[in-house]
């Protein structure tokens, strides 16, 4: 199966509601075109210099999506383009896009990553953290960033139904925030060996890399 008939398959698959994220990281330009020629426009990256290069290659009606830990000191870098930024996980990082959208007067939509997954390696907030940050005030100040959802990563293992409960918890979060939060209406959860069983738990956005591309060469993390 090719690039093309691979996201062209997982497209029809998928509910129409459900946005797909076609997680291109390690992979050449030349195989996001392909996808691009297909008509898919949603890309997902986890390192902020591979997203500027790929960016600048790339035809600009792509949206970018930032999905892996973020550092701070890398947000000036993508400020100017990025999409969505998935993996917000403390206020530190939220003021420091705020400030760097300010500088190029538009608004960053993001999503913060709540940590589901059994083990402690996972990056994420708990849901204590998750409910302090947003009641904050320095959180309701902010004007340039606008919090769209959550996201959440489910622990590494071939247990489904531990996969499928830890879902379920994200989206019963999800649920609840919705009815005080304006604009929460993104839930990124699922991944090529899950996103099954996170649309069935309700994702409105699923990161699919591997069954689109390909196995990745390397996973080592820098
Ligand atoms: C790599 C990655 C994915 C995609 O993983 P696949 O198993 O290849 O689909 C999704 N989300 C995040 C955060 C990733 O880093």
């Amino acid at each position: 199966m090719s690039i093309a008939e691979n996201v062209q398959r997982l497209k029809n698959e998928l509910p129409a509601e459900v946005t797909l994220v076609a997680v291109s990281k390690t992979k050449p330009v030349s195989h996001i075109l392909q996808a691009y020629e297909v008509g898919h426009r949603v890309f997902g990256e986890n390192k902020v210099q591979e997203m500027v290069q790929k960016w600048e290659a790339l035809p600009k009606d792509i949206q970018w999506h930032m999905i892996g830990h973020l550092q701070r000191n890398k947000v000036k870098y993508m400020a100017h383009f990025v999409d969505l930024i998935h993996g917000v996980d403390s206020l530190k990082l939220l003021l420091e896009i705020d400030k760097r959208a300010r500088q190029h007067q538009r608004t960053i939509d993001c999503l913060l990553q709540v940590h589901i997954a059994k083990e402690e390696t996972k990056f994420g907030l708990d849901v204590e953290e998750l409910h302090q940050l947003l009641s904050s005030n320095t959180f309701q100040k902010m004007e340039n960033i606008r919090v769209v959802g959550l996201m959440g990563m489910a622990t590494f293992t071939q247990d489904r139904v531990q996969i499928k409960k830890e879902f379920g918890l994200l989206k019963d979060l999800f649920d609840q925030l919705r009815r005080t939060i304006p604009n929460m209406h993104v839930l990124s959860m699922g991944m090529s060996a899950d996103y099954d069983l996170a649309i069935a738990e309700g994702s409105t956005m699923v990161r699919v890399g591997s069954k689109i591309f390909g196995a990745r060469d390397s996973v080592t993390p820098k």
